[in-house]
């Protein structure tokens, strides 16, 4: 799988800094890293708001691990029946309206379009009015302003990416398992690492990588599957071995998005690093230090 822009480019600051040093570079680096001074981060996503997540949610707080919940909002308060095709149907009961902010209050509340309908068979209009009554509806439910969304089904394509970019949504995760922590090349059609069932197989390889540039280790799934009790085991201890730990920025889609929009904001000359006075601000070492760096403030780069 090819290395994201992205994740090349906060790399590429700590070798632009270190060629400035003329080789003399150890202490003089410009590291940019996540607002807690990571370079490792861990997006869990978890898609259609059945019953099944206060018990997953549970988890999560015990491991301090934040979730992000992709809802369809006109389903919320129903059961509806899901017939599978290699199994027994699946009876959702879907969480009730007037108790999200309760059940999600920790974790980042996403769209999954209004009644999960297949985007592969709709057209443009009839996708937006999906995707569009499903954010309005969560942000008149929440009040939150609600950014990211996972395709239903995982179903979408580079136009249906470019369709959705005008409706305020910053992120959106197909079903595309990549099995790296690289960054996306884009976030509106973003191939998450592995799906929940891969996940423990790959958290040692995650926990010993050791690199100058930012990853994400982005893990998704369906709370309604760990009514199997091997699998509820296997994401526990997975939650167990990747939580509560301090070299790892736990996030949701939306925060961890806006972040890296951040930095791509940022004007890199030969002298300096500039934040632009509307930008966010970003974190980053300078001598083994984390500082930060404020809309509207420069840094000289590779310089003390
Ligand atoms: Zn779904």
């Amino acid at each position: 799988m090819k290395t994201a822009g992205l994740f090349a480019y906060p790399f590429l600051l700590i070798l632009f800094a270190e060629a400035l040093m003329g080789g003399s570079f150890k202490n003089k680096t410009i590291d940019f890293v996540y607002p807690d001074g990571n370079h490792k981060a861990l997006i869990m996503s978890y898609d259609d708001g059945l019953m099944e997540d206060v018990r997953l949610i549970r988890l999560f707080d015990e491991n301090n691990i934040i979730g992000t919940f992709n809802l369809n909002s006109g389903l919320l308060s129903t059961t509806k029946t899901w017939p599978q095709s290699n199994g027994p149907d699946i009876v959702a009961k879907y969480v009730s309206k007037d108790s999200l902010l309760l059940i999600y209050n920790k974790h980042e509340i996403a769209a999954h379009s209004a009644t999960h309908k297949d985007f592969k068979n709709l057209g443009d209009s009839e996708i937006l009015e999906e995707v569009t009554t499903d954010i309005n509806n969560l942000n008149k439910l929440t009040k939150r302003k609600i950014v990211s969304m996972a395709y239903p089904f995982g179903n979408s394509n580079q136009h249906i990416a470019n369709l959705i970019g005008h409706t305020g949504l910053t992120n959106a995760r197909s079903v595309t398992d990549t099995y790296t922590f690289d960054l996306p090349d884009t976030f509106l059609l973003w191939h998450p690492t592995c799906h929940d069932s891969k996940a423990l197989e790959l958290v040692n390889d995650y926990l010993s990588l050791d690199n100058h540039g930012l990853s994400v280790f982005y893990v998704w799934g369906h709370s309604w599957e760990f009514n199997d009790a091997k699998r509820w085991d296997d994401i526990s201890e997975f939650c167990k071995k990747i939580g509560n730990r301090k070299d790892i920025w736990y996030v949701g889609c939306g925060a961890f998005t806006d972040y890296q929009l951040a930095l791509k904001r940022l004007t890199i000359t030969k002298e300096s690093i500039s934040n632009p006075i509307d930008n966010k601000e970003v974190w980053f070492r300078q001598n083994g230090v984390l500082k930060v760096l404020k809309p509207g403030k420069s840094i000289k780069a590779g310089m003390q």
